[in-house]
């Protein structure tokens, strides 16, 4: 078998020289996905995990823009996507100067998985640019919004391919591109998700991605004998997915006691409450500074250059930053210190090889494609009330939310389940996530 996983793996890395994140992410879908298939020829024939890994269409573009000096500046852009069986293509754009078609060939197809397992109808896809917002004016991201969107409108479309935000992409930006995009089709259309609350956004949105990751939390520690109150927890990363990460954790007792951005991470013994939380809003959201002020204020705690957060002593981590985050050295780490569980707020925030150390662990563990999903399920209750033309409360988007992390849960504990005291999660979000996408597939016979 193991021969089979690394044949299949080879073959696609052959296709697709030098994109290590995208083979990455195939690896750990092929390891679960290559053995179901044994007893399920249906798709074995079909090679419908082969068919997968090839996106519907790639889309790469030029982005030239002006600067606030004058001077012309290019950056590449893509869309990738990467499958419809389900639905229109659906996912983030990311603004990052790492960017390239491995990265978000990776994000494209865990987003098929994920947002299967949402419930909602939405294929999978991915897109973005290696444009840097960091140190940029507004103005100068206007322009290069309305430029990336001058080409990015020919390909999306309400029905066809509805992109969101990702790292480097929050409120601001969807806004420019909305606009852009309204001025090209003269058409006030559900195109885009994370819009602002007076043009179409939903409640509960911003906050979607954090509140997810601790409720699917929650329902982990509960299917194990525990609770979540208590939990000392080390969290990554200090945008939007660790603050709400963070403010979720507070609501229901749990203690955050780090923070961290590209530069080193803070430690708080105290732990992170609501007004520090709102200090860390403020420092991150509307003066884009650097997370080492943290500790200039609050003396209580320590700023950490160039080290991450899973030096702490805690119970639970929640890795919230970005790809490859925790390396199996820091896992071990963890582990050593005393810690029950890792679930991902970022996508595929944890190496393979600590992953595999902590499944050999039996460490409460959950991928992202399963526990960050609720941002993207909360894009598809934006995009229901867009057709619908109907806002939802806060206390219904909030409740639909739970509602689909629990069943989340219940569909990964149904194919996860290893024995009474522990569930695979990689396991089964993969196959719940896999299921629904291969049986349109072969319905639909593409
Ligand atoms: N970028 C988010 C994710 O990784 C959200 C995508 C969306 O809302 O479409 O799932």
């Amino acid at each position: 078998m193991t021969q089979t996983i690394e044949a299949f793996v080879e073959s696609i890395a052959a296709k697709n020289s030098g994109e290590s994140e995208f083979i990455q992410a195939v690896r750990e879908v092929a390891e679960v996905i290559i053995p179901f298939n044994e007893n399920h020829p249906k798709y074995k024939e079909a090679n419908i995990l082969e068919r997968m890994c090839e996106p519907e269409r790639v889309v790469i573009f030029r982005v030239p823009w002006v600067d606030d000096k004058g001077t012309f500046r290019i950056n590449r852009a893509f869309r990738v996507q990467m499958n419809s069986a389900i639905g229109p293509y659906k996912g983030g754009l990311r603004f990052h100067p790492t960017v390239n078609l491995s990265i978000l060939k990776f994000l494209a197809f865990e987003q098929v998985f994920k947002n299967s397992l949402t419930t909602l109808s939405m294929g999978g896809g991915k897109g973005g640019s290696d444009f840097d917002p960091k140190g940029k004016s507004d103005a100068e991201v206007m322009r290069f919004c309305q430029s990336f969107m001058t080409e990015l409108a020919k390909h999306i479309g309400g029905f066809t391919d509805v992109p969101a935000g990702d790292i480097g992409v929050g409120g601001r930006e969807i806004g420019y591109m909305f606009g852009q995009y309204k001025r090209l089709r003269n058409e006030f259309a559900g195109v885009l998700t994370g819009k602002g609350l007076a043009y179409g956004g939903s409640l509960i949105r911003t906050e979607a991605t954090g509140y997810g990751v601790v409720y699917f939390a929650n329902e982990v520690l509960k299917a194990h004998g525990q609770g979540i109150t208590g939990k000392i927890c080390a969290v990554s990363g200090s945008g939007n997915v660790a603050q709400y990460t963070i403010e979720k954790l507070l609501h229901l007792g749990a203690k955050p006691v780090t923070v961290s951005d590209s530069e080193g991470h803070i430690y708080d013994p105290d732990g992170i409450d609501e007004e520090k939380l709102a200090f860390i809003k403020a420092l991150k959201n509307e003066r884009r500074g650097r997370i080492s002020e943290y500790a200039e204020v609050y003396k209580e705690a320590i700023f950490n250059k160039g080290i991450t957060p899973w030096h702490a002593k805690v119970d639970l981590a929640f890795p919230c930053a970005t790809q490859n985050e925790l390396p199996v050295e820091d896992v071990r780490m963890l582990i050593d210190n005393g810690c029950i569980g890792v679930f991902e707020g970022a996508n595929m925030p944890t190496t393979e090889e600590a992953i595999h150390l902590i499944r050999e662990k039996r460490v409460m563990f959950t991928p992202g494609k399963a526990s960050n999903a609720g941002g993207v399920a909360t894009s598809g209750l934006e995009m229901t009330q867009n057709s619908i033309r109907i806002p939802w409360t806060r206390e219904e988007v909030d409740s639909k939310l739970k509602e689909i992390m629990i069943s989340i849960h219940e569909n990964c504990e149904k194919y996860g389940r290893v024995d009474d005291t522990y569930v695979d999660y990689v396991k089964g979000a993969n196959i719940a996530g896999y299921v629904k996408v291969a049986d349109a597939m072969l319905a639909q016979g593409h």
